[in-house]
């Protein structure tokens, strides 16, 4: 019986630089799995309107949707599954070589992907199960920033996610910023009252601000700490005090390589060339990487190129 196919390319996350990533690497003819945690689609899901994205205006989770059928039927397998670890091979590890036994994270080969007998680079943990890859790309974007505390009150860090849920309640919204004063403008009309507490004054744009300021059920309460007490108080807890690269399945990996982050804890690319990071055969793309513009489109686009530099890496291997 033959032995488990090692992926050409596993790709963590799913947003628009994964899923682009993906439908280059497939058409390339390489075999690829993309993992994703939460949402197919990553942030897109947030998106409930587009308009900036060339061709496409309509709510992000239909762009998703479209994003993900293509990738799928240019043969990538698309798959749920946390990524917690990854881990380089040595060469002798390297060529027994199975993958998942899950079926579902086994592409099919193409006529043309990069030959069986090329070693496996890289041993991922996926949801506690050993995955193996020749080349593996880090398109996790980055996630909301949490409360540094937990609560007894539901809390919720995406408000077209979770709006349905907090319908008819009083509810507090943490932040200052543009996103919490835009997520509340969404959020008011739909919930009893809305509380919105800053540990400062409010920095939002000065238009945002008025129109929030002018509805009938929400409150500002400026500088003002946000604590477990008082939180508590509420129904639900909608959270927006800025964001933060998500890296934590590379944590242990980049502890002892050096260049690996930028001082903001962004994954820096440049390594051999654009999307390669220090740690050679791992690539970046998307919000993740460093100095990328954080737009949907530049995150296709940036996908699209780390694919073709991770094909011409493997073909020349
Ligand atoms: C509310 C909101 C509105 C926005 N509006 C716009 C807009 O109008 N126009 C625009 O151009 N851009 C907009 N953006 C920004 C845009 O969505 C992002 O730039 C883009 O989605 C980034 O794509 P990405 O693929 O790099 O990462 P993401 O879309 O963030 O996807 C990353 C994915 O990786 C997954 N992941 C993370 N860690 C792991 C792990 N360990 N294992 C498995 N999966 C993991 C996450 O769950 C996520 O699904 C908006 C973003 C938000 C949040």
């Amino acid at each position: 019986m033959p032995a488990p196919a090692v992926l050409d390319l596993a790709i963590i996350g799913s947003g628009p630089a994964a899923l682009s990533a993906a439908l280059y690497a497939a058409r390339a003819g390489l075999r690829v799995s993309v993992f994703e945690r939460a949402n197919i689609g990553g942030a897109l899901c947030e998106i409930a309107q587009i308009s900036n994205y060339p061709g496409f205006t309509g709510p992000g989770r239909d762009l998703a949707a479209t994003m993900r059928r293509q990738a799928e039927s240019a043969g990538v397998t698309v798959a749920y599954g946390e990524c917690t670890a990854i881990r380089p091979l040595e060469p002798s590890a390297a060529s027994a070589a199975p993958a998942s036994d899950d079926a579902s994270a086994q592409p099919a080969a193409s006529a043309n992907s990069v030959s069986d007998a090329a070693p496996a680079r890289f041993e991922l943990t996926i949801d506690g199960e050993p995955v193996r890859a020749r080349a593996v790309l880090l398109a996790t974007g980055s996630e909301p920033r949490p409360l540094p505390f937990t609560l007894a009150t539901p809390v919720s860090y995406c408000a077209l996610c979770d709006a349905d849920l907090a319908k008819g309640q009083d509810i507090a919204v943490v932040g200052g910023g543009n996103s919490a004063v835009q997520e509340s403008l969404g959020l008011a009309p739909l919930v009893k009252s809305l509380t919105l507490i800053t540990h400062s004054a409010l920095k939002a744009e000065p238009h945002l601000i008025t129109q929030l300021r002018a509805l009938p059920n929400v409150t500002i309460r400026e500088h003002l700490e946000s604590t477990p007490d008082l939180l508590n108080t509420f129904a639900r807890v909608f959270v927006f005090i800025g964001k933060r690269p998500a890296t934590t399945c590379v944590a242990d990996l980049a502890a002892s390589t050096p260049d690996f982050y930028d001082a903001a804890g962004y994954v820096r690319g440049g390594h051999g060339s654009a999307h390669q990071t220090a740690i050679p055969g791992l690539y970046v793309a998307g919000d993740l990487r460093s100095d990328a513009l954080r737009q949907v489109v530049t995150a296709t686009g940036d996908g699209a190129a780390a694919a073709v530099e991770i094909s011409q890496s493997l073909r020349s291997a």
